[in-house]
């Protein structure tokens, strides 16, 4: 992209039907860059590192909802080269416990209305995620799951096994498998989306709206003033003063922490997913199972997307075992044997940062105007938009909003964990 150093905040427009009518008539000539590729500037009120949704999503509300514009992201490779651009779309707001319900559930909220907002299509479809049960445990499990999401008003129900073929005819519920299918729970509003559309839908929004976005600029170093306040960062692309930072960078958050002088309870593991040739239409949900542990939907495109367990190993290269995709293959073909057949067209890895209790953190650090916005794991897609909408708020207002409270780093040492393990679907 072209850089830009013109003051128009406008340069790509607004797009509609029209518009691409419009701009067919003129031969196309007429599109502009979605954004711009500004130079850092010395200072800013607020810098966020990581490019990934999730502080694209935190600079756009900044800038959208508390009128703070004055904002860089920077990243040290492209944006949505993380995980943002590496997951396996699932969207659904499922999850056990209150504090979790709560946050998951304003982030799908914010999905259902989030390519209006955005102005670009996210292709968000809420196609249905299924949860399958197969053992006595699972199904009390996922029934008290059920019963949970219901209280906190998140839509979930659960079918016995001829529901779930009703729902899912692909799915085999005889009664002689290895793992029969003994019900499983259904959010209707859970479903996939886009990634790469959230990313661009983001930055070209946030861009708009006059934030600054820096790619090729990687942290090597955090300013501390005497204090021992943030005061700013040193990057590849020289030093950026701000009065707040903003850690969002997955799987390299401890790297960061480490470099600002605190440490997190997180580890970072690659996960790995896949994708199959492209089929025609044959899937119309998205399926989960934790036992035999498999989760697949079907894109646009018509290829079946896959997700495995986490590789055991920690890392910090973009990259997982062969081992790992060989057992994935074999759980989805003891699921749907009919699969048997296909051909591994893909496949890759990101790096994701594990909390203990399979949560998030968001929220303040230990280091005066510095805050941190990590922990997602293998489920943080999701909640690009409420943990932006959360970090957001505990920027603007140098305290937390009452949805991520819960989830500050202190509470592994007041002990008030929200374990997610059951919910959170991949083997950890
Ligand atoms: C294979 C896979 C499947 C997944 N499937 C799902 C799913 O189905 N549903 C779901 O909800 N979640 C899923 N996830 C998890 C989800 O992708 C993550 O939780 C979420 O994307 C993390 O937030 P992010 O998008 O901001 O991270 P990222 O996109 O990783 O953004 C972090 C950014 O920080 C940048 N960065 C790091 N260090 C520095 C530095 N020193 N200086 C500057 N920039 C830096 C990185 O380059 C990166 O771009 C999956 C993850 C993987 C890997």
């Amino acid at each position: 992209m072209a850089a830009d150093t013109s003051a128009d905040k406008t340069a790509s427009g607004r797009f509609s039907a029209w518009r691409v009518f419009k701009e067919a008539l003129g031969g196309n000539t007429g599109w502009k860059p979605w954004r711009r590729n500004p130079e850092p500037k010395p200072r800013y009120d607020v810098i966020i590192v990581g490019g990934g949704g999730h502080g694209l999503a935190t600079a756009y509300y900044l800038a959208k909802l508390h009128g703070i514009t004055n904002v860089a992201v920077v990243e040290k490779g492209w944006i949505g080269g993380g995980n943002a651009g590496r997951n396996t779309t699932i969207v659904r707001s499922n999850y056990l416990w209150d504090e979790s319900a709560a946050i998951y559930e304003h982030g799908l909220k914010l999905w259902e209305g989030l390519s209006q907002d955005l102005n670009v299509n996210v292709m968000f479809s809420q196609r249905g995620v299924l949860n399958l049960a197969h053992t006595l445990h699972d199904v009390r499990e996922s029934i008290r799951r059920v019963n949970a999401n219901q209280l906190n008003g998140v839509d979930a129900e659960w079918l016995d096994p001829e529901g779930v073929q009703d729902f899912c005819p692909l799915i085999d519920i005889s009664t002689k498998k290895r793992w029969p299918v003994l019900g499983a729970t259904l959010q209707r509003r859970g479903g996939t989306a886009r990634h790469d559309a959230v990313v661009w839908g983001y930055a070209r929004a946030a861009d708009r709206l006059g934030v600054d976005i820096i790619e090729n600029a990687e942290v090597t170093s955090v300013l501390r003033g005497a204090d021992g306040a943030f005061e700013g960062v040193e990057t590849t692309r020289g030093t950026i003063r701000a009065d707040k930072g903003a850690f969002v960078a997955a799987g390299h958050s401890s790297v960061l922490a480490d470099m600002a002088g605190f440490r997190l309870p997180i580890e970072s593991h690659p996960l790995q997913a896949l994708v199959s040739e492209p089929l025609k239409p044959l899937l119309d949900c998205v399926v989960m199972s934790n036992q035999v542990h498999v989760y697949v939907s079907q894109s646009d495109k018509g290829e079946l997307v896959m997700g495995a367990g986490i590789d055991a190993h920690t890392s910090y290269t973009q990259r997982g075992a062969f081992h790992i995709i060989e057992d994935q293959m074999a759980s989805a073909i003891e699921l749907f044997p009919m699969f048997s057949r296909l051909r591994v067209m893909r496949t890759w890895a990101g790096i994701v940062d594990v909390c203990p209790d399979a949560s998030p953190i968001i929220g303040e650090t230990p280091v005066p105007n510095l805050y941190i916005n990590c922990g997602w794991g293998t489920g943080g897609f999701k909640a690009t938009p409420s943990s932006g909408w959360t970090l957001a708020h505990t920027l603007a207002h140098g305290a937390p909003h009452a949805l991520n409270a819960p989830f500050a780093l202190d509470r592994f040492t007041t002990g008030a964990l929200v374990d997610e393990h059951g919910a959170a679907a991949v083997a950890h």
